[in-house]
């Protein structure tokens, strides 16, 4: 595999992300060149955390407008970059509307757009993808599938389809897609970060990612009556933004990395919560019984086969790929969960 000169500019694309931003405030403090894409450039208020992250590192940052859906939109800012990290991709799992164009489309499109220009564009030498487990797995019930009762980099997710999980669907799509283009040509090489879901401190107030909606609903009293029974793969943003910076710097990286501290259930995640914020919050105290996640469920996005193949059953992913090759190190979920809750009351968010 090649070697990333470090002195090139980096493109990163869905700059404004929650995932993204992690990865560029590291990029920076490193003292690197880092280009942003952005879809709405005008709307600097959505990418303003960034601009002071970068006045006070030793990195240059530099923001661009690209559009996923925007054919070619990426070339101008590829221009010279070895890297890029492409993260960009709608996060949605719920109030899906219209599958293919709110999900499939985007993210789908958009990596055969932003592979593609890399294609024609000389200089780029490694593109780290922000891949999911979910293009590994489809529902919980699938583990029964698997060779050792685990999660692994060998598996794919064959069971999501566009009204079953269109967002799991929409990554498994992106992701094959990516190694289908990779195929076609020899100048870059790919590396997939499989994160499970991701907790911890946002850069921003923002409240339109899924992962930040879900630990406000943590403590807002949304799951005052109960929690869905369901187990997560849960990984720190820090944590996973270094998985990528390494899967991007070490020569030897190759294939797809699952960056996930471990699992825990929903109610295992409010138990941290409750040590902490009881006397204030409305943190969930009990499982919410299947009987009310029939009846209720499908008002809070959840059908009756999710219930089925994900309600109650366990979920284990093996992250010893991304700890033994890229030696990377992930935190302990408690600290993640206490660190985001954190973050979320300073910032006023509940
Ligand atoms: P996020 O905060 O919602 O960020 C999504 C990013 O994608 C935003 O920057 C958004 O730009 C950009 N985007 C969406 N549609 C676009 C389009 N048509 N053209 C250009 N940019 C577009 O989500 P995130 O959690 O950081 O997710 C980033 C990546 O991680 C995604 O690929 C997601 O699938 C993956 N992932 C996330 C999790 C998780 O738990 N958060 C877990 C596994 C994988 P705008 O600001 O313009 O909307």
């Amino acid at each position: 595999m090649q070697e990333i000169n470090q002195q090139k500019p980096i493109l990163i694309t869905g700059g404004t992300g929650y995932i993204a931003s992690w990865i560029i405030k590291y990029l920076l403090e490193k003292g690197l060149d880092v280009r942003a894409t952005v879809r709405d450039k005008s709307n600097s208020e959505k990418y303003k955390h960034l601009i002071d992250i970068a006045e006070n590192s030793t990195g240059k940052l530099t923001i661009f407008e690209a559009d996923l859906l925007k054919m070619g939109s990426f070339k101008e800012a590829m221009k010279d970059c070895e890297l890029v990290f492409h993260t960009a991709s709608p996060f949605k799992i719920s109030g899906i509307k219209n599958a293919q164009q709110e999900l499939i489309e985007p993210a789908l499109d958009g990596t055969r757009n932003v592979l593609n220009s890399a294609k024609e564009n000389q200089s780029v030498k490694r593109i780290v993808l922000t891949a999911s487990v979910v293009s590994m797995h489809g529902d919980a019930a699938d583990m029964k599938e698997t060779e050792n009762g685990i999660f692994t980099d060998k598996d794919w997710n064959t069971t999501s389809s566009e009204t079953h999980k269109p967002y799991s669907y929409s990554k498994v799509l992106a992701e094959k897609e990516a190694w289908k283009i990779v195929e076609t040509q020899d100048q870059f090489d790919l590396v997939t970060v499989h994160p499970g879901f991701v907790l911890g401190p946002s850069l921003t107030r923002r409240r339109d990612s899924a992962s930040i909606d879900f630990m406000i609903s943590m403590l807002n009293g949304k799951y005052k009556t109960g929690v869905p029974d369901l187990t997560l793969g849960i990984v720190d943003i820090r944590d996973l933004a270094n998985v990528h910076i390494a899967a991007a710097f070490n020569p030897k990286a190759e294939g797809r990395y699952i960056a996930t501290a471990g699992s825990a259930n929903m109610l295992e995640l409010a138990s941290f919560l409750k040590k902490k914020y009881s006397a204030k919050y409305k943190i969930p105290k009990m499982k919410l019984p299947k009987i009310m996640l029939y009846l209720f469920g499908p008002m809070q996005g959840f059908s009756w086969k999710q219930i089925k193949l994900n309600m109650g059953l366990p979920l284990k992913f093996d992250n010893s790929k991304s700890i033994n090759e890229l030696g990377v190190s992930y935190r302990p979920i408690e600290e993640t969960v206490l660190d985001h809750a954190e973050q979320i009351i300073r910032d006023g968010l509940v």
